[in-house]
């Protein structure tokens, strides 16, 4: 434990910084200390200049505004082409079964030789999206204010009411649409919501939303369906646990080994060629995915306020935190309610430790292949385009009634929390 409660002077620089005994003691001059445990990989210089290139020349192009339409840049058109032609692969299995059992005879024979495309086509088929099994789903009926505030913030955004809220323990919000009737559904992670004031809710609430006016849904069970398939074909066509078990077999017995060498053949040529898409698709598909969070939050200051979505964003950088804090509570119980002391502890966490955070998320989220850009950009960005006020006005305490509207619901999630971290 530090005695000495003083400043102390920064051995980089020399400026006094304040010290810190329960977060990071760091320099706001120099960044000195700024990120203690580094970033959990090593990612060599060139990969790092370059992905630091590409972000900024991502960043400028918004700044600039020189996306208007959201939805149709060239990285998005080219990953729909590669997954369109994926997705024809089940199509052409089906359609090949079929034209076999027709025009081939004798049947008997037919229907044996059409089992190869037909299961081909069967394993590559696409799927519906489905939610994690341990969501709580609620319904319009059961929360008539969140669901008066969905309804207003799908209105202002554009796009179609939300069919149900699903409640998770994971410090995070997102927005999908699930089953073959692509049902828009909100997952509000309990964590990150008690961690968001207010506005601050509508903020988030209005970017997740925002992927929904801008087709980020659609593109992404298309992309989604695509890498399905490419992770069928990889795991067909690369060293499986059964080949070595046959290779064993193969030595085993001393017999020929000829079969071994024309699998490892295939996987090399067949196994390569859909690491290669894959490893393509990927890159182009992330590169749109971070341009689309950008014409989100750009959304999102429209219909909450630039200032309060900007301070949602930076408040990403405490998801973590917010997860512990539930985790704490939960574990060892105390005097007041789980979620209440998740708001609790995010209050407490002094703007010189959110600074430091979003500092850190500079230093190490510029990699493009983040699904996210980097968080002090994504704020950064709002602040300079100028000011929107507010259309959607949540207050203090209609966001007090919508949290008893959830407490139902939101008692069973943590309770199997509960069990989980038992
Ligand atoms: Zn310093
Ligand atoms: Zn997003």
């Amino acid at each position: 434990m530090q005695t000495d409660e003083g400043p102390i002077r920064c051995p980089q620089c020399g400026q006094q910084v304040p010290r810190e005994t329960q977060y990071v003691t760091w320099c706001d001059k120099c960044e000195w200390n700024v990120d203690p445990t580094g970033p959990t990989e090593q990612v060599p210089a060139w990969r790092q200049q370059l992905d630091h290139r590409l972000a900024a020349t991502l960043y400028a192009e918004l700044e600039r505004g020189a996306i208007q339409r959201p939805g149709w840049d060239a990285a998005r058109i080219a990953a729909y082409a590669l997954s369109a032609g994926l997705l024809l692969l089940p199509l052409a299995g089906l359609l090949g079964g079929i034209a076999m059992l027709v025009f081939y005879r004798p049947l008997w024979l037919s229907a044996l030789l059409s089992v190869i495309p037909l299961g081909l086509a069967l394993t590559l088929r696409p799927r519906a999206n489905c939610l994690p099994p341990d969501t709580r789903l609620v319904y319009r009926q059961q929360a008539p204010l969140l669901f008066a505030l969905l309804d207003k913030i799908a209105a202002a955004v554009g796009t179609k009411p939300v069919s149900a809220v699903a409640l998770d323990a994971a410090p995070n919000l997102y927005y999908t649409r699930v089953g073959w009737r692509f049902m828009p559904v909100v997952g509000i992670g309990l964590p990150l919501w008690a961690a968001l004031r207010p506005q601050e809710r509508v903020a988030v609430l209005a970017h997740e939303l925002g992927h929904g006016k801008n087709g980020d849904t659609r593109h992404g069970w298309v992309v989604g369906s695509a890498m399905t398939i490419l992770d069928e074909l990889e795991e067909t066509f690369s060293e499986q646990p059964l080949d070595e078990y046959r290779q064993e077999l193969i030595y085993a017995t001393e017999a020929n080994t000829g079969p071994s060498v024309i699998t490892r053949l295939v996987n090399a040529t067949v196994g390569g060629a859909v690491r290669a898409v894959k490893w393509l698709l990927t890159r182009i598909d992330l590169r749109s995915g971070q341009r689309a969070e950008y014409l989100a939050d750009r959304r999102a200051a429209e219909i909450a306020g630039s200032e309060e979505t900007a301070r949602a964003l930076e408040k990403l950088v405490l998801s973590e935190t917010s997860y512990r804090a539930l985790e704490r509570a939960v574990r060892f119980g105390s005097d007041v309610e789980p979620l209440q002391a998740v708001t609790r502890a995010i209050g407490q966490v002094p703007a010189r430790e959110i600074d430091r955070r979003l500092r850190v998320s500079r230093l190490r989220d510029t990699r493009i292949d983040a699904t996210h850009p980097p968080t002090n950009l994504r704020a950064k960005l709002i602040r300079t385009k100028p000011a929107a006020s507010a259309l959607v006005v949540l207050g203090t305490d209609e966001s007090r009634a919508i949290d008893r509207e959830l407490a139902g619901p939101a008692e069973a999630v943590l309770t199997e929390l509960r069990s989980e971290l038992r």
